[in-house]
């Protein structure tokens, strides 16, 4: 396991570089070549002659430049077989292990779309840069045959322009905090903090997060933990994931300034008003498949949950009113069983996954790698079949 923000080599391939003369023209084509025991992983674009990414290259079909005279560049991963990824809408930085070439790249920070060439790393950008002046000095020289160099000598000579500063320490891209593989499209992501879309599919792994935090929290009861403070981490884990989902719609739907200011201070943990104000303003139904017995018995651990983090557990009378316990009275201390507990996290999660369903119904996830993933693992398992 890497350990977090370590430096990561790009692939030290070689970059070979091949012109010819055709009927008096030159033509020229790209490629890399690679020899040491590493998973490698590459992708092809189009440049322009002075290093400026513009196009896909489809390394199935018969190459066409998108304008004439480009260059094609073969971007390969990093020594963990991953690529560094630049958003261009937030200009945060993940990795992944897959460019985006099924359908457009998602950030995972931000949920922006871009093409696999418009979110190159810093250090891709400048490899690009770098290969293309190497190729028109090349292409200067009017000679034909094969030119080879090894990707970490391409800055020598070479000028880079497209930073303003010292350009960045080259080919070393930066591993994340959390790697997690996307349980839509199975794409591995390396992305900072915790939460985040995948980057291939759009996926948001807030659920897959929060269902292991929840394993977490039953093993802990089940091994003596206190069910009150089990109670208290579930309502915090759910508030975390459900606040994540509102920046999210915040940053992604267009909504009212008043609306607007309701969601920036949406509160999870008040499990009626937020999942009527879903259901309200975003057609988003968290208490989907349960039953208005569980209901309420979801919002009166709810409360309970704010009893024990407020007012150490004794009843008060906002408590009664709120909750509907008839089981309690008035000054008496609560105290929680591990069943209520369990009980109530079955329940957090069907909510969750609701939530979840509820957001990509309003933004969509690409169905292609989903797909693909899925026919994958179908016929991992029929090989599996004795
Ligand atoms: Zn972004
Ligand atoms: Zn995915």
């Amino acid at each position: 396991m890497d350990e977090e923000f370590m430096d990561i080599p790009i692939s030290n391939v070689e970059i070979t570089f091949r012109v010819s003369t055709v009927d008096g023209k030159q033509v020229y084509s790209a490629g890399i070549t690679y020899s040491r025991p590493l998973p490698l992983k590459v992708y092809g674009i189009w440049a322009l002659r002075q290093g400026i990414p513009v196009g896909i290259l489809n390394l199935t079909q018969e190459a066409q430049p998108p304008f004439a005279e480009c260059f094609q560049v073969l971007i390969a991963t990093d020594e963990r077989a991953m690529w560094g990824r630049k958003c261009p809408h937030c200009g945060g930085y993940w990795r992944t292990g897959s460019p985006g070439l099924v359908q457009t790249a998602v950030c995972c920070y931000c949920g922006g779309h871009s093409e696999a060439h418009e979110c190159l790393s810093d250090a891709q950008r400048v490899y690009v840069e770098a290969c293309c002046a190497i190729f028109r000095r090349v292409l200067d020289e009017k000679k034909d045959g094969q030119f080879s160099i090894a990707a970490r000598k391409l800055l020598e000579g070479v000028e880079v322009t497209s930073f303003d500063g010292p350009p960045p320490e080259f080919f070393v891209e930066k591993s994340r905090q959390t790697k997690f593989s996307c349980v839509a499209c199975g794409n591995h992501n390396d992305i900072l903090g915790r939460y985040g879309y995948c980057s291939t599919c759009g996926t948001r792994n807030d659920v897959s997060m929060f269902e292991s935090d929840i394993d977490a929290i039953r093993s802990a009861l089940n091994g003596g933990g206190s069910p009150t403070t089990a109670l208290k981490e579930a309502v915090d884990a759910f508030d975390t994931v459900g606040r994540n989902f509102a920046r999210q719609l915040l940053g992604q739907v267009p909504m009212t300034p008043s609306r607007r200011a309701k969601w920036e201070r949406a509160n999870f943990a008040q499990l009626s008003d937020v999942a009527a104000d879903l259901k309200s303003d975003f057609d988003i139904s968290i208490l989907q498949g349960v039953d208005a017995v569980d209901c309420r018995w979801a919002n009166l651990m709810f409360h309970r949950r704010h009893l024990f983090t407020h007012k150490g557990g004794i009843v008060d009378q906002k408590y009664l009113d709120d909750s509907g316990d008839a089981a309690v009275q008035l000054g008496q201390l609560v105290r929680e069983t591990k069943e209520n507990v369990h009980r109530l996290l079955s329940l957090l999660v069907r909510m969750a996954r609701n939530l979840q369903q509820g957001f990509h119904s309003i933004i969509p996830v690409h169905p292609d790698p989903v797909r693909y993933h899925q026919e994958a693992e179908a016929r991992r398992r029929r090989s599996e079949v004795p």
